[in-house]
C-alpha cells in the first residue's frame, strides 16, 4: 500500500509538541483545531456522543463494520468525498459513485438500528415498496450494493438472498457467508460481514467501481504509519486511519514461513494503474513501428498474496477512544504526530456529522408532525362526519317529536271544539224552543180569545210560502225571542286587532324543548344538513284578557315588571294561544268546558287547566314538569309555556272569545237549518193529511163492501183477495196519527247540565240536528214519501 498523508493544513499542525503533560484534561485537541470549528462545535450539540451509541459499541470494534463505513464514506456523498472535492480537484466536484446517497456514519448507525429494531415505522412506511420509497439509509445502501453486485438495477431487496448467495457461492473467499435466513434477522455483526463480502466482490468485479477507484485513489489510500517494520516474523505492523471519525486500525502483515529459495520478493512493487503495465518500445531501426509490451503481474501478485496474511485490529472506535489512545501513546512521537495531524480533519468531520444529524432530526420531527397532522385531520374529519350524523338524527328526532306534539295538541283542541259546538248547538235550540213555546202559547191564547171556542187552527204554525217554510212564530222568535236573542257566551270580542301578534304561520306556545331555534338552523347549515324547516319558532307568549278588553295584545317578556300578569293565575287558550287571567274568565266558560268532560264532572277548577303563576314569588315548580321523560327544562326558562302542566295532563282550555266565535258560527247556520226542519215538517203534515184521507176512503170502501155482503147473497170477490197483504196486519188505530204537537219540548231540563248525546234528539216531533246539518238524512220522512204511492199498510210511521 502506498503511504501518504493527508495534507490538510491547519494552523496547529506544526505545533506537534503542545503544553506537554499538563494537558491531560482531554481538551488538548483544541490546540489543533481552528477557532472557527471550535466555536461551531460548541454550538452544535452532538446528538450521539462519539457518534455510536451503546448498541453499536461492540459493532464498532469490528473491522468489517469499520471498513464498510469507510468504504461507504468514499463512494457516497459524504464529508470525505465533499471535503476532498475542494482541495484536490481545485473546486471541481468529485463525482461520487453513488450520487444519490448522502452518507454519514451517525445517520447510518441510527438507521441501521431503527431498521433492525423495527422502530422506524413511525415515519418510514415499510409496507409500501421499500426499494424505491424507503427513506432509511440502511435500505438505500443495501439496495445500491445489491445493484452494484448484480451489475444491474433490476434487483430488489426481497431478492437479496437469491442474488447475494449466488455471488457468494461462486467465490471461494465468501462461500461460508451463504445463508437462507432473512438478512435483517441475522446477527448485526454477521450482517456487516456479509456487507463486507459484497463490497470486496464489488471491488474485484465491478467495472464502475474499478474506474471510480482509479479516478479517486486518494480516497482509498488511508493515512498510515509503520509501527514495526520487518519484525521477527518478517512481517510489518502499521497503523492507519479510516475516514471514519477517530477510527484507527492496526494492520499486521505476517510473512508465511517459506522456502528461503523462493523467488518471491519481500516486497511487491507493481504499478497500480493498468496503463503503467504497458510499455511502449520503439525500435530505432524501425522508426515508424512501436512495440507494446504488456507486463504481466498476476503471478507476482498471487505469489505475494500467498506469502502474506494480514490482520486488522481496530485500535480506536471513535473520537473519544482516539483521544484516549492518543493520551496513552503520546510518548511515541510517531503516534503523537500521526494523531495530531488527524485531529483537524476529524474535528471538521464531527461538525459535519453534527449538522447532518441536526438536520435529520428536524426533518424527522417535521415528518412526524406531518404524519400526526395528517392522522389528526383524518380523525377530525371522521369526528365531524359522525357528529353530523348524530346531529342529523337528533334533528329529525326532534322534528318528529315536535310534529307529534303539534298533532296531539291539534287533535285535543279539535275534539274539544267539536264537543263545545254540540253543546252550544243544543243550548241554542233550547233557547229558541223556549221562546217558541212562549210565543205559541201567546198566539194560541190570542186565537182562542178571538174565536172564542174549539181547537185553534194549526195554520199559523205552518209557513204558507213554499220558498219560506218559516212560520209566523219562527219569524217573531228569530227577531225578538228574548232568550234566543241573548248570547250564550256573555262576552264581546276585544276592540283592538286581537290577533295582530299571533301570525297564523307560526306554531306558537311550543314547549322550549320542541322549539326550533335560529342556532339550530345555523348549526345544521354549517354541517350542510338539509331541512325543509327554515324558520325558527316564535317563543313569544301573548297576553290578552277578556277582563281588560281595552288592552291590545302584548308579549309577556322575561322580566316584565308589570303586575298585569305577574302573580296572577294565568291560563292559555289552546285555540288562540292568548294568555288570560284565570280570574277574568266568565263562569259560563268553565261551565261549558266542564260539560264536555266524560262523564260529566263537577265544575272544573284552575287546577284542572294548565294554569300558571308568573313572577318570582310564585314559581310554579310542580307544573314545570315536561312532557315525556326528558330531563327538567332549564330552570332558567321563564316562558309561561314551560311552566304549564304537560299536554294531556290537564283539560284543554278554550277561551271565551273563541267560544263566542263558535256561537256566532252556529247562529249563522241556525236559520237555514230551521228552514229545512220546517219544510220537512210541512211535508210530513201534508203526508199525514193525505194518508188520513186515504184511510178514510178505505174505511168507506170497507163499509160499503160489508153492506154489500149483507145485502147480496152471492159472494163478490173480497177485498182481501184483491189486496191480500193489506189484511195481514192489525188495523191501525186513529191514535197512531196523533195531533202534531209542535210547541212542546218534553224532557229537556234547561238547568241540567247534560250533553247532547245523539244525532237526533227527539223532542216531540222536532229534531235537533247536528251542527253540520245541511245534508242530513232523515230516513223516516223519506219512507213516508214512498208510502204515499205504494199504499203500503200499515204505515211504519
Ligand atoms: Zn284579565
Ligand atoms: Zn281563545
Amino acid at each position: 500500500m502506498i503511504r501518504s498523508k493527508r495534507t490538510r493544513g491547519t494552523r496547529n499542525t506544526e505545533v506537534s509538541e503542545p503544553m506537554g503533560a499538563a494537558d491531560s484534561n482531554g481538551e488538548e485537541w483544541h490546540d489543533y483545531v481552528s477557532d472557527d470549528v471550535l466555536a461551531q462545535l460548541s454550538k452544535h450539540q452532538l446528538p450521539h456522543s462519539g457518534l455510536l451509541h451503546e448498541k453499536a459499541a461492540s459493532l464498532a470494534q469490528q473491522w468489517h463494520f469499520q471498513y464498510v463505513v469507510a468504504w461507504l464514506s468514499n463512494v457516497c456523498e459524504s464529508y470525505t468525498t465533499t471535503s476532498y472535492t475542494v482541495e484536490q480537484d481545485g473546486g471541481g466536484s468529485t463525482k461520487c459513485l453513488w450520487k444519490s446517497i448522502k452518507f454519514d456514519e451517525g445517520v447510518f448507525v441510527t438507521d441501521v438500528f431503527s431498521k433492525i429494531d423495527g422502530k422506524d415505522s413511525n415515519y418510514y412506511n415499510d409496507e409500501v415498496d421499500v426499494d424505491g420509497a424507503s427513506q432509511n439509509l440502511y435500505d438505500q445502501i443495501r439496495l445500491q450494493l445489491l445493484h452494484q453486485l448484480a451489475g444491474n438495477k433490476s434487483g430488489q431487496l426481497r431478492d437479496w438472498n437469491v442474488i447475494v448467495n449466488h455471488h457468494f457461492e461462486n467465490s471461494s473467499a465468501f462461500s461460508d457467508l451463504v445463508t437462507t435466513s432473512p438478512f435483517l434477522e441475522l446477527d448485526i455483526a454477521r450482517q456487516f460481514e456479509i456487507l463486507y463480502g459484497i463490497i470486496k466482490l464489488v471491488e474485484v468485479k465491478n467495472m464502475f467501481f474499478k474506474n471510480y477507484l482509479v479516478n479517486n485513489l486518494h480516497l482509498f489510500t488511508f493515512n498510515e504509519i509503520i509501527l514495526d517494520d520487518d519484525n521477527e516474523e518478517g512481517g510489518t505492523r502499521s497503523m492507519f486511519a479510516l475516514p471514519n471519525v477517530g477510527v484507527l486500525v492496526e494492520k499486521t502483515m505476517h510473512r508465511v514461513k517459506e522456502d528461503p529459495s523462493s523467488q518471491v520478493s519481500q516486497t511487491l512493487n507493481i504499478p497500480i494503474k493498468l496503463q503503467n503495465c504497458t510499455i511502449k518500445e520503439m525500435d530505432p531501426k524501425m522508426p515508424d513501428s512501436v512495440e507494446l509490451i504488456h507486463l504481466e503481474y498476476s503471478h507476482d501478485i498471487d505469489a505475494y498474496l500467498q506469502s502474506i496474511t494480514v490482520d486488522y485490529k481496530v485500535v480506536s472506535t471513535g473520537w473519544e477512544s482516539m483521544l484516549e489512545y492518543w493520551s496513552q501513546n503520546r510518548d511515541s512521537k510517531l503516534i503523537d504526530e500521526f494523531i495530531t495531524s488527524l485531529i483537524p480533519t476529524f474535528a471538521e468531520h464531527r461538525l459535519y456529522s453534527a449538522k447532518i444529524l441536526t438536520n435529520r432530526e428536524k426533518e424527522r420531527a417535521i415528518a412526524e408532525l406531518m404524519t400526526r397532522r395528517k392522522r389528526s385531520s383524518r380523525l377530525v374529519a371522521k369526528e365531524e362526519e359522525s357528529k353530523k350524523k348524530d346531529l342529523e338524527s337528533e334533528w329529525f328526532e326532534k322534528l318528529d317529536e315536535r310534529e307529534q306534539f303539534i298533532r296531539h295538541r291539534n287533535k285535543l283542541v279539535s275534539k274539544e271544539i267539536k264537543k263545545l259546538k254540540d253543546l252550544l248547538w243544543g243550548q241554542l235550540w233550547q233557547l229558541y224552543d223556549q221562546d217558541y213555546r212562549d210565543a205559541k202559547l201567546t198566539k194560541r191564547n190570542e186565537l182562542t180569545d178571538r174565536s172564542g171556542s174549539g181547537t185553534p187552527s194549526l195554520e199559523p204554525f205552518l209557513g204558507k210560502d213554499e220558498n219560506n217554510p218559516l212560520n209566523e212564530i219562527d219569524n217573531k222568535v228569530l227577531d225578538h225571542g228574548p232568550n234566543f236573542q241573548s248570547g250564550i257566551i256573555p262576552l264581546e270580542q276585544p276592540t283592538p286587532e286581537s290577533l295582530g301578534l299571533l301570525s297564523t304561520a307560526d306554531v306558537p306556545e311550543l314547549p322550549t324543548d320542541y322549539c326550533i331555534t335560529k342556532e339550530e338552523l345555523n348549526e345544521l347549515a354549517n354541517y350542510g344538513i338539509f331541512t325543509s324547516q327554515q324558520e325558527p319558532d316564535s317563543q313569544d307568549s301573548v297576553f290578552q284578557c277578556p277582563g281588560e278588553p281595552e288592552l291590545a295584545p302584548m308579549v309577556i317578556t322575561e322580566d316584565s315588571e308589570t303586575d298585569l300578569f305577574n302573580n296572577h293565575p294565568l291560563v292559555c287558550c289552546d285555540q288562540c294561544y292568548r294568555w288570560q287571567h284565570w280570574e277574568c274568565q266568565p263562569p259560563k266558560i268553565t261551565e261549558l268546558i266542564s260539560l264536555t268532560t266524560k262523564p260529566p264532572q263537577h265544575m272544573l277548577s284552575q287546577r284542572d287547566f294548565g294554569v300558571i303563576i308568573m313572577g318570582n314569588s310564585h314559581g310554579n315548580r310542580r307544573s314545570s314538569r315536561r312532557p315525556q321523560s326528558t330531563p327538567e327544562p332549564s330552570s332558567k326558562s321563564t316562558r309561561p309555556t314551560d311552566k304549564r302542566k304537560p299536554l294531556g295532563e290537564c283539560s284543554t282550555f278554550i277561551c271565551g272569545w273563541c267560544m263566542k266565535d263558535l256561537e256566532l258560527e252556529l247562529r249563522n247556520i241556525f236559520v237555514p237549518e230551521l228552514k229545512i226542519i220546517r219544510a220537512k215538517q210541512r211535508k210530513q203534515q201534508e203526508d199525514r193529511e193525505r194518508r188520513k184521507k186515504m184511510k178514510e176512503e178505505k174505511k168507506r170502501l170497507e163499509q160499503l163492501a160489508k153492506q154489500r155482503e149483507l145485502t147480496q147473497s152471492m159472494s163478490p170477490p173480497t177485498f182481501s183477495t184483491a189486496f191480500p197483504h193489506m189484511t195481514s196486519g192489525p188495523l191501525p188505530g186513529i191514535s197512531a196519527y196523533g195531533t202534531p204537537n209542535l210547541g212542546t219540548i218534553p224532557g229537556l231540563n234547561t238547568n241540567a247540565a247534560r250533553p247532547v248525546i245523539a244525532y237526533q234528539q227527539q223532542m216531540g216531533d222536532k229534531t235537533i240536528p247536528q251542527p253540520q246539518p245541511l245534508q242530513q238524512p232523515q230516513p223516516p220522512q223519506q219512507q213516508s214519501q214512498q208510502q204515499n204511492f205504494h199504499f203500503q199498510y200499515p204505515p211504519t210511521n
